[in-house]
C-alpha cells in the first residue's frame, strides 16, 4: 500500500510528489496520458509572475508570492533554465494607470519586491518597440520565464529519483474508501493508499466528485498563441502585459526561454465539457493579433512558426482550492490551478505536504533525499574543447539530428533513458527540442522516431506523435506482389 498516491501529472502534481519524497513516504503518481505535462502545463505563457495581480487575500495571490520566491532555488536544484527578466503592466489611459497603481498597492501587501510605477516615456526607453502612447506602466524586477513541460518532467524525475513511482496510462476511473484507505482504479489496475492528491487539473471536479459530492466546477478557459521564430528574438526583452480585466492579465507579448517570442492569449470561456478542446481557430488567433497591437505595433507575424491553444482550469470558487476534503478524510483538492498556478507550484507543493503532515500526525524525513537533478547537455552550447570531449565519449553527440535546432542524437537518446523520460515525438521535443526550430520537425520528424524505435525496442508503426491514438505510420508502402 502507498501512502500517497497524486493524480495527475502535470507541474502541480509533480512539484507535491516531489516535495513528499523528501519525508519517507510511499509515493505513486497517477498519470492517464503517456507522458508527464500532458494538460495545461503544456500550453500556457511560461510566465513566473511577480506576484502583485492576484488579491492579497487570496491562495493565489499568497502562493504566487511565496513560489516566485522559491522558484530560483527549485530550479537551479533542478537544472532548469530561469530567466527573471522582469515584467511591464502597461497603462495607456488614466483609468489603466489607476489599475496599475491598485496592482502596486496590492504587490506591497504581498511583499513582493523592487517594484516601481515607470513613466510611459521611461516603459518606451525600456522597451523601444513598444506601440506609442504609454502613459506609465508597473516594473515588477522579479517576474521570469521557465520551460513549464521541463520544470514538471524535472520535478518527476527528481521525485522518481528520490523512491515515487510514475504510473503513465493510469486513468483513474473510480475511488472508493475504505477503512484505512482508498482504493484508486483504472480500467485494468488498481492501488491503494493512505492519501490521496487531487491535481488532476481540468478533470479535478470529476476526480473529486468520485468520493464526495459537488462542491466546485471546473470549466475550460481557452487561451491562443502565436510562437514567432528566434529571428524575432530582439524585439521585447520583458514580459509585457497590458492592464488586466475580468477575464485575466491580457495578451501579452514575452521572450521565451529559448528565444522565440511569445504572442497570446486571448480568453475564451468554453462548455464544462470540452475539456480537450485545444484546437486554434481563425478568428480567436485574429483578435490575439489584434489585443497583442495595443502592446506593440512591431510583431513580426511572417516569422511566426507555429500557433497552439491551452487550456485553463476556471475554477467556480475563483480561487484556488488546496484543502483535504470536509466530505472526504484523507482525500486533498489541489485544483482550480488556473494561472498563477505554474508560478506557484513550488509553494502549493509546501502547502500540500503541511496538510499531508497535519493529516498524518507528523512525517519523517527521507535521509537519502537528494535534491539535484542531473543536468540536461545542450550540445549546442557546449565550448569546441567539451563537445570534442563529450563526442569522445559517446559518439552519438557528434551527430546532429534536428539541424534547426542543432540537436544531436546523444541528447535525445539521453532524453528517452532518463527518470521520466520521452516516449513519443512530441516528448522528445519538449525535452530537448527536435522538432521546435523553423521546420517543425518536417527534416527529424522520421530520425526522431527511428531513434524512438530503436531505444525503446518497438517496430515504427507504434512511435506515436503525443497522446493516446496519434498513429504516425500504419503500414508499409510497396509490400507484396
Ligand atoms: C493559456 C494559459 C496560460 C497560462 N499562463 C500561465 C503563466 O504564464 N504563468 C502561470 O503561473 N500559470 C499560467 N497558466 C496556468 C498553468 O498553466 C497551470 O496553473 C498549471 O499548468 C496547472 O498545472 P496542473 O498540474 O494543475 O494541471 P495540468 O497540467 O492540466 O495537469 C493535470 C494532469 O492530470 C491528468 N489527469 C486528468 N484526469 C486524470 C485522471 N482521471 N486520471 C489520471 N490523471 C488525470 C491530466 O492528464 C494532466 O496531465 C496558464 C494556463 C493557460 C491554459
Amino acid at each position: 500500500m502507498y501512502n500517497v498516491a497524486v493524480i495527475g501529472a502535470g507541474v502541480i502534481g509533480t512539484a507535491i510528489a516531489r516535495e513528499l519524497s523528501k519525508f519517507d513516504l510511499k509515493i505513486v503518481i497517477l498519470e492517464r496520458d503517456n507522458d508527464v505535462s500532458s494538460g495545461s502545463t503544456k500550453a500556457n505563457s511560461a510566465i513566473i509572475h511577480a506576484g502583485y495581480d492576484a488579491h492579497f487575500d487570496t491562495l493565489k495571490g499568497k502562493m504566487n508570492a511565496r513560489g516566485n520566491y522559491l522558484m530560483e532555488d527549485v530550479c537551479n536544484e533542478l537544472n532548469v533554465p530561469f530567466k527573471r527578466i522582469g515584467s511591464l503592466v502597461i497603462a495607456r489611459s488614466e483609468k489603466e494607470f489607476e489599475t496599475v497603481k491598485e496592482l502596486y498597492e496590492n504587490g506591497l501587501k504581498l511583499e513582493i519586491p523592487g517594484m516601481e510605477i515607470i513613466s510611459g516615456e521611461e516603459a518606451m526607453k525600456r522597451e523601444p518597440n513598444l506601440a506609442e502612447g504609454v502613459l506609465g506602466a508597473l516594473y515588477a524586477p522579479t517576474a521570469g520565464i521557465v520551460e513549464p513541460w521541463e520544470l514538471a518532467m524535472a520535478y518527476a524525475e527528481n521525485a522518481i529519483d528520490n523512491g515515487a513511482e510514475l504510473r503513465l496510462n493510469f486513468e483513474v476511473r473510480e475511488i472508493e474508501k475504505k477503512e484505512d484507505c482508498y482504493s484508486v482504479r483504472s480500467e485494468k489496475d488498481s492501488v491503494e493508499a493512505e492519501y490521496v492528491i487531487n491535481a488532476a487539473g481540468l478533470y479535478a471536479d470529476r476526480i473529486y466528485n468520485m468520493v464526495a459530492d459537488s462542491e466546485f466546477e471546473i470549466h475550460p478557459r481557452r487561451g491562443q498563441y502565436y510562437l514567432l521564430d528566434k529571428e524575432a528574438g530582439g524585439l521585447i526583452n520583458h514580459v509585457v502585459f497590458p492592464c488586466p480585466n475580468e477575464m485575466g492579465k491580457g495578451t501579452l507579448v514575452a521572450p521565451t526561454i529559448d528565444g522565440n517570442i511569445l504572442v497570446g492569449p486571448d480568453s475564451e470561456d468554453l462548455e464544462r465539457e470540452d475539456k480537450e478542446a485545444v484546437n486554434t481557430t481563425y478568428d480567436r488567433l485574429d483578435r490575439v493579433k489584434k489585443l497583442a497591437g495595443n502592446i506593440s505595433d512591431k510583431i513580426p507575424y511572417k516569422l511566426n512558426i507555429t500557433t497552439f491553444a491551452g487550456l485553463r482550469a476556471e475554477p467556480s470558487t475563483d480561487d484556488f482550492i488546496i484543502e483535504e476534503s470536509k466530505q472526504a478524510k484523507g482525500f486533498v483538492n489541489a485544483a482550480g490551478m488556473k494561472s498563477p498556478g505554474l508560478s506557484s507550484a513550488p509553494a502549493i507543493a509546501e502547502y500540500v505536504v503541511g496538510i499531508v503532515e497535519k493529516m498524518s500526525g507528523g512525517l519523517q524525513k527521507n535521509e537519502n533525499f537528494k535534491p539535484v537533478r542531473r543536468k540536461r547537455i545542450k550540445f549546442e552550447e557546449l565550448s569546441d574543447e567539451e563537445k570534442n570531449e563529450m563526442i569522445k565519449k559517446d559518439s552519438r553527440y557528434g551527430r546532429i539530428i534536428c539541424r534547426c535546432e542543432m540537436i544531436t542524437e546523444g541528447e535525445i537518446v539521453d532524453a528517452i533513458h532518463r527518470s521520466a523520460g520521452g516516449r513519443t515525438v512530441n516528448g522528445i521535443k519538449r525535452r530537448c527540442r527536435p522538432g521546435a526550430g523553423r521546420c517543425q520537425g518536417g527534416f527529424c520528424g522520421p530520425r526522431v522516431m527511428e531513434i524512438l524505435a530503436r531505444e525503446l525496442n518497438v517496430p515504427m508503426e507504434e512511435v506515436l506523435m503525443e497522446n493516446k491514438g496519434s498513429v504516425i505510420l500504419t503500414g508499409k508502402t510497396k509490400v507484396g506482389g
